[in-house]
């Protein structure tokens, strides 16, 4: 007999990655610019120039064999210096190579991760609305997802989430900004979310899973974990930073001053080995030594949030504004996320419905498209609102 719960994950596609097969389909039967594609959070600017130069220039200018042969299993020394460096300088995040792994992006990073940490039974507390995968991938290692709601502007509700810490818990995993809600955690969130925590007799770990540190709207900081919590680990991907998401390159940050930091790692070393990535891609590596402090051109992100704000606002749809990522939650006008994305579907909007995300009442719209798109889509939206009066 076969794995049922891996064949039934084969079968059943996450809500997001349904949805942007379907259109997919669609723009196929009646083509492309009638499709107002808010899927999927692909990134719609190009990698900075400098990426691009840097690849070619890795390509045509090292040596071959080296470059894309086997790194050390962790990643390359020098490559695992370059982005503590680049962090300590940031942040003061007081990391070091010797607890950085580098993965294949920040799915590997949390899977490794949660497969590190947890024991079967162990729960893993995350707040409503999350990335889906999160279940995925906790399930998969053993876990259990306990889900706390947050408050009516998507920020921890710090009592519900003292009431859910319990002695099963293993880890906490935060995500600033936020995939779907945009929300941004503050300084004072992150030092109470961490004295609760710190309450616990049990060791219990805070997860940071930041692929949007750097897409932040209004200037607002994100606090770096390390700096506030021993026993954090941060989860990170240049997918978003970089628009690299297909290439398939992030890392996991150990903070060293956690008393276990050594066994710690070693357990992320042996998820990754027992897990089969065996090292992350070495190109990609060398290329995140050139251009670790790098971001792409954010500007699109930051007229299209604008643009949908208003618009949207204009037709009288719910939402609140996201200080980060590029995303929208909308909140559905019947209550009901997924009428609402069936009924998007109806004017060739592609939205997805809030439930995976653990919030049923909304929908998700990733913004990160092209301007142009966005602006043709506006008719729909509205006569999308106007079949609700
Ligand atoms: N975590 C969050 C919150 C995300 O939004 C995503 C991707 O969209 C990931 C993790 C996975 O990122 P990656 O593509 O680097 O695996």
């Amino acid at each position: 007999m076969l794995n049922k719960e891996n064949v039934r994950l084969g079968q059943v596609r996450s809500g997001i990655r349904e949805l942007f097969e379907y259109g997919k389909k669609r723009k196929a039967e009646i083509g492309e610019e009638n499709v107002f594609d808010f899927s999927i959070g692909n990134p719609s600017v190009p990698p900075p120039e400098s990426v691009r130069e840097a690849l070619s220039d890795l390509v045509k200018n090292s040596d071959p064999v080296a470059l894309h042969g086997y790194t050390s299993a962790q990643g390359d020394l020098s490559v695992r210096e370059s982005v503590a460096d680049d962090l300590n300088r940031r942040f003061g995040a007081g990391l070091n190579a010797d607890f950085i792994y580098m993965t294949c992006g920040a799915s590997a990073s949390l899977t490794i991760t949660l497969n590190a940490l947890l024991n079967v039974g162990d729960e893993v507390i995350v707040f409503s609305p999350f990335f889906p995968e999160y279940k995925v991938f906790c399930e998969h290692a053993g876990g259990k997802l306990v889900v706390v709601p947050s408050d009516k502007n998507f920020q921890p509700d710090l009592k519900k989430f003292s009431s859910a810490l319990n002695a099963r818990t293993k880890a906490v995993i935060i995500n600033s900004p936020n995939n779907p809600s945009g929300a941004v955690y503050g300084e004072q969130t992150i030092k109470s979310l961490v004295d609760i925590i710190a309450r616990q007799k049990q060791p219990v770990y805070l997860i940071s899973d930041e692929p949007y540190r750097e897409l932040v709207y209004n200037g607002q900081k994100i606090p770096f974990v390390t700096n506030y919590y021993k026993r954090s680990i941060v989860c990170y991907s240049y997918s978003k930073s970089l628009s690299l998401p297909g290439e398939r390159i992030g890392y996991v940050a150990v903070n060293p001053a956690m008393e276990e930091a050594d066994e710690v790692y070693a357990g992320v070393c042996g998820a990754g080995r027992a897990l089969g990535f065996v090292c992350a891609p070495s190109l990609l590596q060398q290329l995140v030594k050139r251009c670790a402090n790098q971001t792409s051109d954010f500007s699109v992100y930051v007229k299209n949030r604008d643009l949908l704000m208003r618009k949207l606002g204009e037709y009288g749809f719910e939402f609140v504004p996201p200080d980060g990522a590029f995303y929208l939650f909308v909140k559905s006008p019947d209550g009901c996320g997924a009428s609402f994305a069936e009924r998007a579907k109806s004017f060739e909007i592609l939205l997805v419905d809030g439930a995976g995300f653990g919030c049923k009442e909304y929908v998700r719209l990733s913004y990160c498209v092209s301007e142009e798109m966005l602006e043709r889509s506006l008719p729909a939206f509205k006569a999308l609102a106007e079949s609700y009066v």
